[in-house]
């Protein structure tokens, strides 16, 4: 059984990494997937081109996820297409790591922008026509940095502890018309974003995951299918963390 079958999803930030696991598997599940990116056009068309070979429904929007109007546009657009969306995975998603004392207002400005602005604006543009239809599930991509803190990070943390005051707050205002929103929190995910780790940083994350070993980007994605479907109807205002037991609240 396809646990998606039917589903009109929207996954932001899909060309690599996390997002495009979850986009892959959305549609392996039978959902459709409308997918965003900020750059990569020709990683766009060839993932569009993987989702189609599965089976799927999939389109692709080149939209800034900091950019409201866009955003807008674009939620207008899959509305009159496709009439409802049944999930959204706010994925997109920056670093740009430095100690505070060497952290440029650029550097802070611009992770705030892209990670924690952009899930108001997808909240927003996406939200009023969810309610009419009574169906939806937000699932908010964070981090175990925003619940834990982490040195270099202060811009990042700070974002992704934002996210779950947010969706916690959404939760609340939107349960009552069957809208679910909720956290996933991965920990140390093996993807281009953790390449860029020093060794030694990488050793350091090792040795604090119970589970010995860096998560991949499947481990995400499936807690973010369970998220997205039925199964998970009465689940909401979570933190879920994917992290191999990194951290226990
Ligand atoms: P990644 O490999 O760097 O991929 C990021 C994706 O987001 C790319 O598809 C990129 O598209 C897109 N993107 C970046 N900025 C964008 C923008 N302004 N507008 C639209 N799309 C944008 O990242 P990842 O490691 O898969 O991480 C995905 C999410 O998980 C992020 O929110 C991250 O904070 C979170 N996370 C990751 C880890 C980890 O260990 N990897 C751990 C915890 C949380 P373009 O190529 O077109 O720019």
């Amino acid at each position: 059984m396809k646990l998606l079958e039917g589903k009109i999803t929207v996954v932001t930030g899909a060309t690599r990494g996390i997002g495009r696991e979850i986009a892959e598997e959305f549609a392996r599940q039978g959902a459709t997937v409308i997918f965003t990116y900020r750059s990569s056009v020709e990683k766009a068309k060839e993932l569009e081109d993987t989702l189609t070979g599965y089976g799927a429904t999939a389109e692709s929007y080149q939209v800034d996820a900091g950019d409201l109007e866009g955003i807008q546009k674009m939620a207008d657009e899959i509305f009159a297409k496709y009439g409802q969306v049944d999930a959204i995975v706010n994925n997109a998603g920056i670093t740009q790591d430095n100690l505070l004392l060497r952290m440029t207002e650029e550097q802070w400005e611009s992770v705030i922008q892209t990670n924690l602005n952009s899930i108001f604006y997808m909240t927003k543009a996406f939200l009023k026509n969810m309610l009419r239809k009574r169906t939806g599930s937000f699932i908010n991509i964070s981090s175990v940095v925003g619940i834990t803190g982490n040195a270099g990070q202060a811009n990042y943390a700070a974002s992704k502890a934002g996210m779950i005051g947010f969706t916690k707050s959404l939760a609340k205002e939107v349960g009552s018309r069957n809208i679910r929103a909720n956290v996933v929190a991965p920990g140390f995910i093996a993807t281009e974003m953790t390449d860029a780790l020093p060794e030694k940083e990488l050793e350091k994350w090792l040795t604090n995951i119970p589970l010995k070993r860096p998560g991949n980007t499947k481990d995400v994605a499936d807690l973010c299918v369970f998220l997205a479907s039925d199964m998970s109807a009465y689940i909401t205002g979570q933190v879920l963390n994917v992290d191999g037991g990194m951290v226990m609240n």
